[in-house]
């Protein structure tokens, strides 16, 4: 048995001193310390996480948590044990035939993620009859393609299935969305975009799926200003779930890889891929050579990322 939560820093401090004696001489990689408490192994980690490993776990959790509770009655403890984790993970992988099977409408974006480069979107229309062809093709575990594999495949999906995509450049996105920034209200206008495309073009479409990044209610009301649709089937994962928001990702990344090397040339620097500290020394050399100014064309300036660049 696992139990894992998060604790505050005055029972962390507790913690500490209480295994004092009981800790192993290893300590895994960003752990304070792994001790041993009777039958339980305790690894508490620098996050603030504390792992309890073994038969009677639950009974030494129960205890650290009663602490946590009593020194900071308003935290909330966010438990996971290992059997809720693999439940939780099973029900958001299981496909639901009726909807996989059938002729489908469903988007994904690509980008947001990303300091440099622009938000792609695409909407896609899978006939049920495409279904093997696109099996065929290796659609199914979209997340794992590899760009080379994108880049073979997205020109023969296109000749079959019908698609629409919108690219949010970076100047757009820095005109329109500066420091009041809101990506999931993005997300949800680009969304709308494609799929009042595709409905209109297709509207006797059996379901219209969209990969769930907001909770229903929250996505439409980032839109009540704007014409919806709104028949909407929302899922998590729906990109290994349904074909046409697998076609739909692939699509994305496959434009996304294509604007990004654009960028890349246009700047004569490999850019880096996401927001982490590659991407600031790159940035800080990019600005060195050109000027502030060239972040307003290749980098979504509302990222704490312009900041730090400002600054290293
Ligand atoms: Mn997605």
């Amino acid at each position: 048995m696992t139990i894992s939560f998060k604790i505050s820093e005055n029972t962390k401090e507790k913690m500490i001193e209480y295994f004092e004696d009981k800790k192993r001489a290893k300590t895994p990689a960003y752990a304070i310390f792994q001790a041993d408490e009777a039958d339980t192994v305790v690894t508490l980690y620098e996050s603030g996480k504390v792992v309890f490993q073994g038969v009677s776990a639950d009974i030494d959790a129960n205890l650290w948590k009663e602490t946590e509770k009593h020194l900071n009655p308003n935290a909330n403890i966010n438990e996971k044990s290992s059997k809720e984790k693999k439940k939780k993970e099973k029900e958001s992988l299981q496909v639901n035939p009726k909807i996989y099977y059938a002729s489908t409408i469903g988007s994904d974006e690509v980008g947001t993620g990303d300091y440099f480069g622009p938000i792609v979107v695409t909407g896609t229309y899978v006939d049920k009859e495409n279904i093997p062809f696109l099996e065929e093709l290796g659609v199914k575990d979209s997340k794992k393609l590899e760009d080379e594999k994108i880049l073979e495949i997205v020109p023969k999906m296109i000749q079959k299935i019908p698609y629409a995509c919108y690219v949010l450049s970076n100047h757009e996105y820095n005109e329109k969305y500066n420091s009041d920034i809101n990506m999931n209200k993005i997300k949800a206008i680009l969304h709308n975009k494609v799929l009042m495309k595709m409905t209109t073009q297709f509207p006797n479409v059996d379901y219209v799926v969209v990969d769930e990044f907001a909770k229903p209610n929250v996505y439409f009301n980032y839109l009540k200003d704007t014409p919806s649709y709104r028949n909407i089937t929302f899922m998590t994962k729906a990109e290994s779930k349904c074909l046409s928001v697998a076609c739909a990702s692939i699509i994305s990344r496959y434009v996304f890889i294509k604007e990004f090397d654009k960028l890349s040339k246009m700047v004569n620097t490999t850019l880096p891929k996401g927001a982490g500290d590659a991407v600031d020394q790159v940035g800080k050399q990019l600005v060195q050579k050109y000027g502030f100014d060239i972040l307003e064309k290749i980098a979504k300036l509302s990222f704490k990322n312009t900041t730090k660049i400002k600054n290293i």
